[in-house]
C-alpha cells in the first residue's frame, strides 16, 4: 500500500456502522497502514437521530471505545482520536462545545445537510426529484465555503457529497468550486480523498479529479479516508486514491496530532 494512513471510519455509535473498532483496526493492519483514524459522527446539534450519529452523553463511550483499541493496538498501529462534525449554520457554539470536549487529533468538518435536509440520506431521497439540482451544488458550495470559515475543523469531509445519487448539475461549477478552494487555502483547511463515492451511486471519488485540481493548484493540502462503516471497507480502493492524487499533482499528504499537522507524508 502506498498510503499508510486512513483518517476517516465510523463505529456503531453512529447507529448505521457495523463491527468492533478491533476489526477496523485488524483490517489496517493487514492492508500495511501503519496509521488510522476513528472519525465518528459528532452528536447532532439541531436535532437527535440514532440512526445518524451518537448523543451527547455517548460521547464518553466513544472516547472508552477507541482509547481501549489505541492501547490493543500499541507499538503495531497508530490510532487516532478524531471526529466528523456537520457543519450547522447557527449551531457553531454548541459545535465549538462538542469539540473542546477532548483533546482530538483532527476534526473532519462535513456538510449532510441543506437547510435540514440530509440530502445524502437514502431516507430523504426523494426530495431530490422535487428540488433544483443546480440550487442544491451553489447551496452546497456556500456551506462548504462558510463551514471552512468557522475555524472548528483541520479537513473538510467528501467535497463533492451532493453527487451522491448521481444528479448532476447543468450548470458549470467550476467557479463555485475555485471560490471554495480559495477559502479553503485562507482558512488552513486540508480535503480528503475518501473513496466511498466509488461505493455509491456516484460510483467516482470525492471529490472527482477536475474538483481535486482545483484544490491542489489552490495549495490546499491533502488527506486520505475510505469513510469505513464496515471492516472490510477501511483502506478501499487506496490505490485509486494514489492514482488520483498524483494525478491530480499532489506531491504529499498530511498527518495530525492534537489538531495539529505532525507530520507530511510524500506520495
Ligand atoms: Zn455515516
Ligand atoms: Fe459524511
Ligand atoms: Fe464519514
Ligand atoms: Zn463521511
Amino acid at each position: 500500500m502506498k498510503i499508510v494512513t486512513d483518517y476517516h471510519m465510523h463505529t456503531l455509535l453512529c447507529g448505521h456502522a457495523v463491527g468492533q473498532p478491533k476489526e477496523y483496526a485488524e483490517h489496517a493492519l493487514k492492508l500495511g497502514l501503519e496509521e488510522i483514524g476513528f472519525s465518528d459522527h459528532a452528536p447532532l446539534v439541531s436535532h437527535e437521530d440514532p440512526k445518524i450519529t451518537m448523543n451527547l452523553k455517548q460521547l464518553p463511550q466513544y472516547y472508552k471505545m477507541i482509547e481501549e483499541v489505541q492501547a490493543k493496538f500499541k507499538g503495531q498501529l497508530s490510532i487516532k482520536m478524531a471526529l466528523e462534525a456537520d457543519f450547522i449554520p447557527g449551531f457553531e457554539k454548541e459545535t465549538k462545545k462538542i469539540l473542546a470536549d477532548y483533546p482530538y487529533d483532527y476534526v473532519i468538518g462535513s456538510i449532510h445537510f441543506i437547510k435540514n435536509w440530509g440530502f445524502d440520506d437514502p431516507d430523504t431521497r426523494d426530495t431530490w426529484d422535487q428540488i433544483d439540482v443546480n440550487r442544491v451544488y451553489h447551496d452546497y458550495y456556500e456551506l462548504l465555503r462558510q463551514s471552512a470559515q468557522c475555524g472548528l475543523f483541520d479537513i473538510m469531509g467528501h467535497v463533492d457529497l451532493v453527487k451522491k445519487f448521481g444528479h448532476r448539475p447543468t450548470e458549470d461549477m467550476t467557479d463555485e468550486i475555485t471560490q471554495t478552494a480559495k477559502v479553503f487555502k485562507e482558512s488552513g483547511v486540508a480535503v480528503e480523498i475518501n473513496t466511498a463515492g466509488l461505493r455509491k451511486t456516484c460510483k467516482e471519488m470525492y471529490p472527482a479529479l477536475a474538483c481535486l485540481k482545483i484544490y491542489r493548484k489552490a495549495g490546499v493540502p491533502l488527506t486520505f479516508g475510505s469513510d469505513a462503516h464496515d471492516p472490510k471497507h477501511v483502506g478501499a480502493d487506496f490505490n485509486k486514491a494514489y492514482e488520483l492524487a498524483k494525478e491530480a499533482g499532489y506531491k504529499e499528504y498530511l498527518m495530525f496530532k492534537k489538531r495539529k499537522i505532525e507530520r507530511v507524508i510524500k506520495l
